[in-house]
């Protein structure tokens, strides 16, 4: 796979983040086997591999990953998203589409880098903290309008978490062939605060089932989507509207059905996970190619989340993935996977 240094305002960005050891993996022994290497490189050890066998050269158990952006368990919220996130604010403020997505096992830090605690808060916070004061910057020229939705996909069903009584929500296209939410509860804002609480409230209404490997893993995608209307302010008769999507996700654990010795209905969450999961790594690899020359075949209607994120991951976007792995011996096998679907997102 060849890959060339892209210059900072690329349109896709990939970026590696790996947690600190927990305190079940310490006692469980395990070695730490990913390892960041520079800004931008990962290696990982095959620890079922001897390293006393001589028959094995030292090599044969290290692979070699190259990213965007790599963070250790020595990076802060903020370093996270100032190297990933940020330079979207100004994009989505004046038009633009961008997405943000966590990827990785449950248990890896997803929600931890999406979300975060109180003391640390995470993308959320910090991305709309700093949308809103640069909505606060053109407000003399501007008027501007911010409103949020917030929803999970669970087993291809999408569920609308600000008012999760309202049942099942279909995707329908509009005239303009631009995909629409039927009935999804779309909330005004004016501020970061009241975004954050309203998040909190919806995730309360996630599905969170348990499986063997984790007991509070999240089996759906969480989608936040925040729309910013500009109207811009003048002497023009016919006043322009400006729509800048956000979608920030929080992906379902991308840990595989068969490793989570699930059965039925596990299983079949485990199965329209890995479907979504796989539907987007191919959209995000098709769009990575310069030009688009593979947009042909970019096949959006695979999954519910890909049909969702059609506009916001086509055409004048910006697109970010965070995957996330655990550095644990214990966690080899979903780390190489995790590894291998971000890298291939980007490379070809
Ligand atoms: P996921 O959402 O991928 O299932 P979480 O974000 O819930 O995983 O992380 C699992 C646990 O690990 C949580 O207790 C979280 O606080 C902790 N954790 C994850 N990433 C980090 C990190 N970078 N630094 C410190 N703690 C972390
Ligand atoms: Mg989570």
């Amino acid at each position: 796979a060849k890959r060339e240094m892209e210059p900072k305002d690329q349109q896709l960005t990939v970026a590696l983040r790996i947690r600190p050891l927990n305190d079940t993996e310490l006692e469980e022994g395990a070695a730490v086997i990913a390892h960041k290497v520079g800004d931008q490189m990962v290696v990982l050890m095959d620890p079922s591999e001897d390293p006393e066998d001589p028959l094995r050269t030292h090599r044969s158990r290290e692979k070699t990953f190259i990213f965007d952006a790599v963070f250790d368990q020595h990076a802060s919220q903020e370093d996270v998203y100032l190297a990933t996130t940020q330079q979207l604010v100004e994009g989505v403020v004046s038009g633009y589409n961008a997405t943000v997505f966590a990827y990785g096992p449950s248990g890896a830090g997803k929600t931890h880098t999406m979300l975060g605690v109180d003391t640390e808060p995470g993308i959320y916070l910090q991305m709309l903290s700093d949308l809103f004061q640069a909505i606060e910057e053109t407000r003399d020229n501007t008027d501007c309008s911010v409103s949020m939705s917030y929803l999970e996909i669970y087993n291809e069903v999408i569920r609308d978490l600000l008012s999760p009584s309202s049942g099942f929500l279909d995707l329908r296209e509009d005239s303009r062939g631009s995909i629409q939410i039927a009935g999804i509860t779309e909330v005004s804002t004016s501020n970061a605060q009241e975004i954050m609480q309203l998040l909190t409230k919806g995730n309360r209404q996630r599905t969170q089932e348990p499986t063997a490997t984790n007991k509070t893993s999240s089996r759906s995608h969480a989608v936040l989507q925040v729309t910013v209307r500009r109207r811009g302010r003048g002497a023009h008769l016919a006043e322009e509207v400006r729509v800048g999507r956000l979608f920030m996700v929080d992906l379902a654990g991308s840990e595989r059905a068969s490793q989570t010795q699930n059965q039925g209905k596990r299983m079949k969450e485990g199965a329209h996970i890995n479907r979504s999961l796989l539907a987007l790594g191919n959209c995000i690899n098709a769009l990575s190619e310069k030009g688009g020359s593979r947009a042909q075949y970019v096949n959006f209607r695979d999954s519910k989340l890909t049909r969702l994120l059609k506009d916001a991951l086509g055409g004048n976007s910006r697109t970010v993935m965070i995957a996330h792995i655990s550095p644990a011996s214990t966690h080899f096998e979903e780390s190489r996977t995790t590894l291998l679907y971000a890298y291939r997102a980007k490379n070809i």
